[in-house]
């Protein structure tokens, strides 16, 4: 399990946790003094950077601070279809908000990015939540944003799936849960610094692909949709094969394999990457 599972999970997967979306979480996090701060996410990032640029001890010694810093700001997770829809059983409000990156680079359709939230289970606040005139019905307020219901955003969420995009789990901070994200290598600053560059803010899924070879017919379908280099062809066997040290598990060529020949398996019951992420 990766490291939000171990502090944020109590021993199931993190983001499967409502505790970690509630909106009283967000309060008694502010009331900590725990808050994003956009400036100092940015700040720490960009320092990030000029330390990868450093001599190797030089980033040994202060590349583990600066990271904590920047995740503890603003990190996500790669997760599979199956787990985002595990996710919206969970939460009671969505919202589509545009995305910074591709906002960043021009991109045209803007809005990949959902906002997603549950209201507290106490029933003072789901009194007052549902009290007429309050802003919203239920989960957070959403006054003038685009709101979906869990099925709409659940069949947008495939679609981009079958497009080749990779869905993450993002907090803002840790370990409060903000959204889903929809990302590509091209348009996501976070996915492209994380493939291109080391700077992970992005952490692999709780799973890796694998091929079975038998139903593989070399199609090469599922190597044009994979961000992240993980899928090879052998021109002696015609078939494809997963590098599992590569492999976020994001299941993305699983869905575009007409043969059926990939499925998800949990990270942990393969050696070489259960301590990858
Ligand atoms: S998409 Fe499926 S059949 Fe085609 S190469 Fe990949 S694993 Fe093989
Ligand atoms: S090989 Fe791994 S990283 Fe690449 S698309 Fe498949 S699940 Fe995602």
């Amino acid at each position: 399990m990766c490291e939000n599972c171990h502090e944020h999970g109590e021993g199931k997967i993190w983001y499967l946790q409502a505790k970690n979306y509630s909106l009283d979480l967000r309060s008694d996090l502010k009331r900590r003094g725990i808050v994003f701060d956009n400036k100092l996410y940015w700040q720490s990032l960009q320092k990030w950077e000029a330390i990868k640029k450093k001599p190797f001890l030089i980033r040994a010694i202060m590349e583990p601070g600066i990271r904590r810093r920047v995740r503890q700001q603003h990190s996500g997770q790669v997760l599979p279809i199956e787990d985002v829809e595990k996710v919206f059983e969970i939460v009671n409000s969505v919202v589509r908000v545009d995305c910074w990156c591709r906002k960043a680079r021009n991109v045209k359709d803007l809005r990949y990015c959902y906002g997603i939230s549950v209201l507290p289970p106490d029933e003072h606040t789901q009194r007052v939540a549902r009290r007429p005139g309050s802003g919203f019905l239920s989960g957070a307020e959403t006054t003038g944003l685009e709101r979906l219901t869990k099925e709409e955003a659940l069949n947008h969420m495939r679609e981009y799936e079958k497009e080749g995009l990779v869905h993450s789990v993002w907090v803002a901070p840790e370990p409060f849960i903000i959204g889903i994200c929809n990302c590509d290598r091209s348009d996501c600053g976070a996915l492209s610094r994380t493939v291109m560059a080391g700077i992970d803010t992005l952490t692999r899924a709780e799973y890796v692909s694998e091929v079975d070879p038998e139903l593989c017919n070399g199609c090469r379908n599922c190597m044009r949709v994979c961000q992240f280099g993980a899928i090879g062809y052998s021109a002696a066997n015609k078939k494809v094969f997963i590098d599992v040290t590569r492999c976020f598990g994001c299941g993305v060529c699983r869905s575009v394999c007409t043969k059926n020949a990939i499925h998800l398996r949990d990270r942990a019951s393969v050696p070489v990457a259960a301590n990858l992420w």
